[in-house]
């Protein structure tokens, strides 16, 4: 039994990478096979924006699907990545919509050289302190595996993050950000209501991952993102039963992503 489970995840294993290989065989969003590796011919020569645009449609339709295509072209965009900033945008984005391809993950492994370069570039962006500072940061949450992070983590300017409460399964709302950092129960005619106040995680007391994307918002002086990452993963009081959570832990519980449909 154990020797055939191998050989089926040894022929799995060559048929995704035959996949990942053969340009032939392998469709994008548009259910096309052959546009894509020309359209990557031409960025690679030259700067062609309408070619972008089109790679951009193909590979991350609607800014949300991802296909196969999407993580066979992400060697080729992962070369042009250090002299091009399209081509690392791109790669990025595709990286963040791994969960929402049913093969993501096992076709992402396929190329983790590729995943640590382009981590490694965004990583040397955020320390320039760039404008769209959050943004890339969610990328680098993607390029770490926090595709959960990556997708939820705001700019705690004004963010709310629903949780069920571990205790009582009661619906509670996280608010950290201007309004004030607390969790309530929101009633749709009286707004929050029965606030407790967060219980923010002291910076030395903070886990992975946590503790380390504290420390890059620290890093790279973006204090506001550093403050909001220790309310998140610090405790809050349910309303309802008064028990005290872990905030990040019931907000990853409450709204992992499902697996979504192939295409
Ligand atoms: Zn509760």
């Amino acid at each position: 039994m154990a020797l055939s489970s191998c050989r089926l995840a040894a022929w799995l294993w060559e048929q995704l990478n035959a996949l990942v290989t053969d340009w032939t065989q392998v469709v994008d969003a548009h259910g096309a096979v052959g546009r894509v590796p020309l359209l990557l011919d031409q960025v690679e020569r030259e700067e062609v924006p309408e070619a972008w645009d089109e790679l951009w449609d193909r590979l991350f339709l609607h800014g949300e699907t991802v296909s196969a295509a999407s993580f066979a072209a992400l060697p080729r965009l992962a070369a042009l990545a250090p002299a091009c900033a399209q081509a690392l945008e791109l790669a990025s984005a595709i990286v963040r919509g791994t969960l929402r391809h049913p093969d993501g993950e096992t076709l992402l492994a396929g190329c983790s050289n590729e995943v640590d370069r382009l981590r490694e570039l965004v990583d040397q962006r955020l320390r320039t302190r760039p404008a769209d500072y959050n943004r890339l940061f969610g990328d680098l949450l993607a390029l770490a595996g926090q595709y959960h992070w990556s997708a939820s983590l705001g700019d705690f300017a004004d963010d709310f993050y629903a949780v069920s409460c571990p205790g009582c399964e009661a619906e509670v709302t996280i608010a950290v950000g201007a309004y004030g950092c607390y969790a309530a129960i929101r009633d749709w005619d009286q707004g929050d209501i029965e606030r407790r106040s967060l219980r923010p995680a002291p910076a030395e007391e903070l886990r992975d991952p946590g503790r380390w994307m504290h420390a890059t918002a620290r890093r790279d002086g973006q204090q506001r993102l550093a403050e909001g990452i220790r309310y998140v993963f610090g405790r809050a009081e349910c309303p309802a039963c008064a028990s005290v959570f872990n905030i990040a832990e019931a907000h990853t519980a409450t709204s992992l992503p499902p697996a979504l449909e192939a295409y």
